[in-house]
């Protein structure tokens, strides 16, 4: 092969492939994102039937797809308690290899937001401290979800800050003091996906500001977030080249460099490599 014309394959850290907008075409989906470059994807839960779902879906495409569990804050409601524990009991199995592979590789996605609304505020930050812990203990990294909630978020993450094994700040939207804040957390990454590619935002300028290419992961959130020029309809895996060439292009680097160095970054964070 041609050394200069060699393409590094990417990953997207953060995909719902486990949701009904696949039911149909998950193959075809599944088929485009290789063909666009695209050598892994890791898929978040929201709930325990979610997590289900993603277990099957990761063991059709075993080795390509990877799985996490845990309880999305927005799934957060009376009764939350014995889903949390019963989803720890499944993860501990699963990690101690009671249950058949595929093996979890992150607690996700959790987190706070309180975007719609702050009804079960107190349901949402226990919920997500008790899964700060399971991070903890089981030392796989935490793919967070933060809405409206940084301060309440950062409170208790520093509560853990050195116990901490990493993870993701997923979907980061920003300014540069938030980026700056999170960064403060070693060995966690901002999760940067279609929101960088919107005419109206501001992280082409913000993140070359103040954010290393080191502390970057690339992520769709599809079905969620189409990147430009996709925007309206249905986000896919083989998308995320999209938010690569715009971070490229912003940081002033080749598509090949952002893909080494997000790939070393996922290393790093998920003990992964495409
Ligand atoms: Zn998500």
């Amino acid at each position: 092969m041609d050394i200069k014309n060699k393409k590094t394959m990417i990953i997207d850290t953060h995909a719902h492939l486990d949701g009904e907008e696949f039911r149909d075409d998950l193959h075809e989906v599944i088929r485009r994102s290789k063909e666009a470059g695209v050598g892994k994807v890791f898929l978040p839960a929201i709930d325990l039937f979610s997590t289900d779902n993603i277990l099957k879906v990761c063991k059709d495409y075993a080795g390509y797809c990877h799985p996490m569990t845990g309880l999305h804050p927005e799934e957060v409601k009376p009764g939350y308690g014995e889903v949390l524990t019963e989803m720890h009991r499944r993860l501990l199995d699963n990690l101690s290899g009671r249950t058949p592979e595929p093996r979890f590789i992150a607690v996700g996605e959790v987190g706070l937001d309180f975007y719609w609304s702050r009804e079960f505020q107190e349901e949402q930050l226990k919920a997500f401290e008790e899964q700060v812990r399971w991070s903890i203990e089981t030392r796989l990294p935490l793919m967070i979800h933060c809405r409206k909630a940084q301060n309440e978020l950062l409170h208790i993450l520093s509560q853990y800050k050195d116990e901490l094994p990493g993870g993701v700040f997923h979907c980061f939207t920003g300014n540069q003091k938030e980026a700056l804040a999170y960064l403060e957390f070693g060995n966690f990454v901002l999760g940067i996906g279609g929101v960088s590619t919107f005419k109206s935002s501001h992280l082409r300028e913000d993140l070359p500001a103040c954010v290393p290419l080191d502390r970057i992961v690339l992520e769709t959130d599809s079905p969620y977030m189409a990147p430009v020029p996709h925007r309206g309809v249905r986000n896919e895996s083989a998308f995320v080249v999209n938010v690569q060439q715009t971070l490229a292009d912003c940081y002033g680097v080749s598509a090949e460099e952002v893909a080494v160095r997000t790939n070393a970054n996922v290393l790093r964070v998920f003990g992964i490599s495409v």
